[in-house]
């Protein structure tokens, strides 16, 4: 008897008593079924560049179809293809969105104890690119679709599957692309994405983060006019000294501390869980009072330099260049400053502002590019969403749940943009396992097998929550 049969046996069993209790996947069967696809999945090398995305859609299009699951892929680029699948609702409610990306970042092979396209099983471990960003999300994603289905569940609203190609720096074959050329396949109230997490410490879980909100690359260009001539005769207008000074300003500056729904809320919420004298630190930098805030502020961005970004439009100058030879003045110097901004920054007077801090004439001050995500609206935390994710890391992980503004951008950017509410999800990992290298983008990436499973049922949980006829 193969899994499938067992699982629709249980599913008929119970489909009578669904609309009092929810029928309940036989959960061991799933994590044997989760394994396997998640395996496969993160055997397929999905590296970006070049991608290759299409041998995960590859994958997927059989398995929906035995389902019987109407799916279809979409592609500007036929080996980038980006994969949906819908499990029609009665229409009550908008659609539900689930996202995973199917590309993963590039490895350095010499530096993983395991193969990174393995997927190797080790000490409770998966080992693997993609393990944590993001084919978690995708097969967590993937196994609430196929057990909607054979459960018959009934829903008020579709739900909506995407594997999507391209979010590791190539958005144009997927996420812009999906908008802009097929974006009545995924339009939803609502999405579910990457981005969040569970955090543990010392194998215990602290708390579920969810992000409802991420800053906006807005790059600016500092360009220092000047002057060439001889590196004997040292000029007053010499380009690379203005720009130093003007980087060196910069650097000072910290823009003013703004606060958002979801920020005032992740700092509250986070002084009540955190020990006391950081607490302190979380509550007075909501403080009114300029100089308790001043002083938080301080303690943050030499101690908890993401805490600081969260609190600002954040500036780093991370470009400097100038001169070509040693005798040489230059007429012309360039710096380029990562912008990080708030969401409701106004762009212009941002600019503006730092053209005063700058204060230099021969120093021009200009945008570096288009901006390549869109600002959108903070998702929610009174929403129905929200309220169902709090509630299953309540219920699944025993956590409070904190809302959080990330300071770097996701694809969710684009569909925020066109009014859709996104939160992003993730699988609980050991806040230790980031400094020893494991973490997301690292040179090895691994998930716990337990968590993994504990994931797929927090995604189950929070998508029948959500779409379950009622
Ligand atoms: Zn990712």
């Amino acid at each position: 008897m193969n899994f499938r049969t067992i699982v629709l046996i249980a599913s008929v069993a119970s489909v009578g008593t669904f609309a009092q209790n929810g029928a309940q996947p036989d959960w061991s069967k799933v994590e044997q079924e989760t394994m396997q696809h998640y395996q496969v999945v993160l055997r397929l090398d999905t590296r970006n560049p070049p991608g290759n995305e299409h041998l995960v859609v590859d994958y997927l299009k059989p398995l929906f179809d035995k389902e019987g699951i109407p799916a279809q892929s979409f592609a500007s680029d036929p080996n980038r293809s980006n994969f949906v699948a819908r499990l029609k609702g009665n229409g009550k409610k908008r659609p539900l969105l689930i996202i995973g990306h199917s590309d993963v970042v590039t490895v350095d092979a010499a530096k993983w104890k395991f193969p990174p396209f393995s997927a190797t099983r080790d000490g409770g471990y998966v080992y693997g690119r993609g393990t944590i960003d993001d084919k978690d999300n995708l097969t967590a994603s993937l196994m609430t679709m196929l057990l909607l289905k054979r459960l018959n569940v009934p829903l008020d609203r579709d739900v909506i599957f995407l594997s999507e190609a391209g979010e590791e720096g190539s958005t144009g074959v997927g996420i812009d692309y999906m908008v802009r050329e097929h974006f009545a396949d995924i339009d939803a109230e609502y999405c579910l994405a990457e981005g969040g997490g569970v955090t543990r410490i010392n194998g215990e879980v602290k708390y579920a983060t969810v992000q409802t909100l991420e800053k906006i690359p807005r790059g600016i260009e500092l360009v220092a006019h000047g002057i060439s001539g001889h590196g004997s005769i040292p000029l007053k207008s010499n380009a690379i000294v203005h720009l130093a000074s003007a980087v060196g300003r910069i650097g000072e500056w910290r823009p003013e501390i703004r606060f958002n729904e979801t920020t005032g809320t992740y700092f509250r919420r986070l002084a009540a869980i955190s020990p006391p004298e950081v607490a302190k630190v979380y509550r007075d930098v909501l403080s009114t009072d300029p100089k308790v805030r001043a002083a938080a502020d301080d303690w943050l961005f030499e101690n908890e330099p993401r805490h600081s970004s969260m609190l600002r439009t954040s500036v780093s100058p991370n470009i400097f260049t100038g001169g070509y030879r040693s005798n040489v003045i230059p007429s012309e110097a360039k710096a380029t400053l990562d912008v990080r901004a708030l969401p409701d920054e106004d762009p212009a007077k941002f600019l503006e502002q730092v053209r005063r801090i700058v204060n230099d004439p021969a120093v021009e001050v200009r945008f570096a590019s288009q901006n390549a995500r869109p600002a959108g609206k903070e998702a929610r935390l009174d929403s129905e969403p929200f309220k169902a994710l709090e509630a299953a890391a309540t219920r699944i992980y025993n956590a409070p749940t904190l809302p959080t503004m990330s300071t770097g951008a996701t694809d969710m950017a684009q569909l925020r943009a066109k009014g859709m509410q996104c939160f992003g999800i993730g699988p609980a990992t050991d806040m230790e396992d980031g400094p020893k290298g494991f973490g997301a983008h690292s040179d090895q990436e691994r998930l716990l097998e337990s968590e993994l499973h504990r994931f797929v049922r927090f995604n189950w949980e929070v998508v029948t929550d959500l779409a379950r006829a009622k």
